[in-house]
């Protein structure tokens, strides 16, 4: 598909258009004739060809760490010890963080976490609504009310502006998200935090790595949470992690998600304190032990190729590229932007996303408004609710949905690209920025058709 046009025919075609900026840049990527070639959507050739790296993969050096999980019969992390301790050790190591502790996945790692920084029954946490929807349901079993910030389009993580306003008497805690790996702007959310005495719960559950003015995402706030689910960056199938860097904290973690046992430097009252079984099996910590060095290499790729998709997507009229605070790092879970069909003829959203999944460049729009989904109805619904709220808080609680007009942007104007292809050769980051560029070229035709 490349250089099919000489190069004084193609800077005719992108005379006028942003393309023409590539050819004084130092960077420029190598030309294309996206102007000339038809749409994939409209017939033509799709830009990309021969597929995506899948996820997720593995190595035969991970079997024999494995089987000598299966022949030492010491399968259960309960009692410590073994591949989950040293899987907690290496993980802490790897974060800058004082402890962790290996639970059985995310949404466990953010039930301990919000337990140990005493959310209760009744109580409210002020949550980032965009999200995976795990973020709410783990307030709801507390039986406390997940109150959303809102987001800040520009950046796509919780706007710390909205968050003040949102305070009752009866917040505990809040618990940002740094959605697709890209850090929150955790100074001021930390800074309102200590202003009013809230906890502060990290999800990092797609942040394995990424960092906020030279700190691990996941070490900011009181205790940060981590998923190693399938789909994830460092996955064993389920699994995750509570990390921070207050030891007695950590502690109490480890001794909530190990049914209560004391452990550490929490003694609990010689007994069983409450708690529950979220732990970690050497297996999955064994096939995490095997990974991480995979993470660090991994992490190195998805960034440069990120910033390469940056440099070259922004120069499009009507893609936006999601800002990420000052002196921080994402890691790209997913690779987002934001879309504005008035640069594209109109050309809908959903259809734009069909028209670059038929270049070869897999999409999706992100996250929806899922408090209208009819969770939170059910919850507030609950008898359990009823009996721990006001009838005149649910009400105003469910009317401020209507508030959130920045995640409301966010949902309707988010396109995502999945992380694998991040870990493709640099020619394919010339694709997706190909692809793009055909699509706005031909966006007047494509906007016509149905
Ligand atoms: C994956 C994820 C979770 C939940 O993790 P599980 O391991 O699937 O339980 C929570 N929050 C976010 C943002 C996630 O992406």
């Amino acid at each position: 598909m490349k250089d099919r046009i000489p190069r004084r025919r193609f800077v005719q075609a992108a005379a006028g258009s942003a393309a023409l900026a590539w050819l004084g840049s130092g960077q420029a990527p190598t030309l294309f004739s996206a102007e000339a070639a038809k749409p994939a959507l409209l017939g033509g050739t799709p830009v990309h060809q021969g597929g995506w790296p899948g996820w997720p993969g593995w190595r035969t050096a991970w079997e024999s760490p494995i089987l000598d999980v299966l022949r030492s019969g010491h399968w259960s992390s309960a009692g410590g010890g073994g591949r989950a301790a040293e899987f907690e050790a290496a993980y802490a190591k790897l974060l800058g963080a004082a402890g962790c502790v290996a639970t059985a996945s995310g949404t466990t790692a953010l039930l301990t976490a919000l337990h140990v920084m005493g959310v209760d029954a009744g109580d409210e946490v002020i949550v980032s609504p965009y999200t995976f929807i795990a973020t709410y349901n783990v307030v709801l079993m507390h039986k406390a009310l997940p109150v959303f910030a809102d987001t800040d389009p520009a950046t796509l993580t919780m706007d710390p502006a909205s968050i003040e306003s949102r305070i009752t008497d009866r917040t505990r805690a809040i618990l940002p998200v740094h959605i697709y790996g890209m850090p929150c702007d955790m100074d001021p959310i930390n800074a309102i935090a200590k202003k009013h005495n809230l906890a502060v719960v990290e999800d990092a559950c797609q942040a394995w790595l990424a960092e906020y003015k030279g700190r691990k995402c996941g070490t900011l706030g009181d205790l940060g949470c981590f998923s190693f689910q399938n789909s994830k960056h460092i996955a064993s199938g389920e699994g995750g992690a509570v990390t921070g860097n207050r030891v007695e904290l950590v502690d109490r973690c480890h001794a909530f998600h190990d049914c209560g046992r004391a452990h550490g430097t929490f003694k609990g009252r010689g007994c069983f304190s409450r708690g529950s079984n979220f732990r970690m099996t050497h297996y999955q910590a064994a096939l995490l032990l095997q990974q991480i060095d995979k993470l660090v290499t991994e992490t190195q790729r998805r960034r440069e190729n990120a910033d390469y998709l940056t440099a070259g997507l922004k120069q499009i009229p009507g893609i936006q590229p999601a800002r990420l605070p000052e002196n921080s790092r994402a890691v790209w879970h997913l690779y987002p932007f934001r879309y504005d069909p008035a640069e594209f003829h109109g050309l809908s959203r959903d259809k734009f996303m069909r028209a670059l999944s038929a270049e070869g460049v897999p999409c999706g729009g992100g996250y929806h408004e899922q408090y209208y989904d009819g969770l939170l109805d059910e919850a507030i619904n609950s008898r359990g609710f009823k009996r721990l709220f006001s009838a005149e808080r649910l009400k105003a609680y469910r009317e401020s949905f209507r508030e959130l007009s920045g995640n409301r942007t966010v949902c309707q104007t988010t396109v995502g690209l999945f992380n694998t292809l991040l870990l493709s050769e640099r020619s394919a980051m010339d694709h997706i920025i190909e692809a793009v560029r055909k699509i706005h070229a031909h966006s007047a035709a494509l906007a016509k058709t149905s």
